[in-house]
């Protein structure tokens, strides 16, 4: 093995199929690309391609190219709206939201309405739960909780 054939990454891919489609066409001009299978917790499949290919690979993927983003700069999270990184967490809501009516049902706990209470508050936490935002952006505001894998 020559040096120039390490793996080079020229790519990253959110899906396999995505990556596929692409090394197909790496394929097709005669060029050998492996995948890397994404590592735990991470949504990317690497496409690399021995070094002594990597230029005419570059070449062939141009616009669809995509520099795998260094491990520090991965983007968690990222805003539906602006792509901005790191969102609040607005899942805390409903964290305290079921605290006040843990803390409710026990102040109610010696009353004649204790029982309805006490089947009104899941409802009204499953209701909260479908309702509430689990992500608000820093910059623009958007809230979400769905991630969108693209
Ligand atoms: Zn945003």
């Amino acid at each position: 093995m020559e040096a120039s054939d390490h793996l080079v990454p020229i790519a990253d891919y959110l899906t396999l199929e995505e990556a596929e489609a692409v090394g197909e066409r790496l394929i097709a001009i005669g060029l050998t690309p492996i995948f890397r299978a994404p590592p735990r917790f991470a949504r990317h499949t690497t496409l690399l391609v021995p070094g002594g290919q990597a230029d005419r690979a570059r070449k062939l993927l141009g616009p669809d190219l995509r520099p795998p983003p260094p491990e520090e700069h991965r983007k968690f999270h990222p805003c539906p709206k602006c792509g901005a990184d790191s969102p609040r967490w607005a899942g805390i809501t409903k964290l305290l939201l079921l605290i006040v009516l843990v803390v409710v049902l026990l102040l109610l706990a010696r009353t004649a309405i204790f029982p309805y209470a006490l089947l009104a508050a899941p409802v009204l936490f499953i209701v909260a739960v479908w309702r509430l935002p689990e992500f608000e952006c820093r910059q623009c505001r958007f809230r979400w909780s769905k991630e969108r894998t693209r």
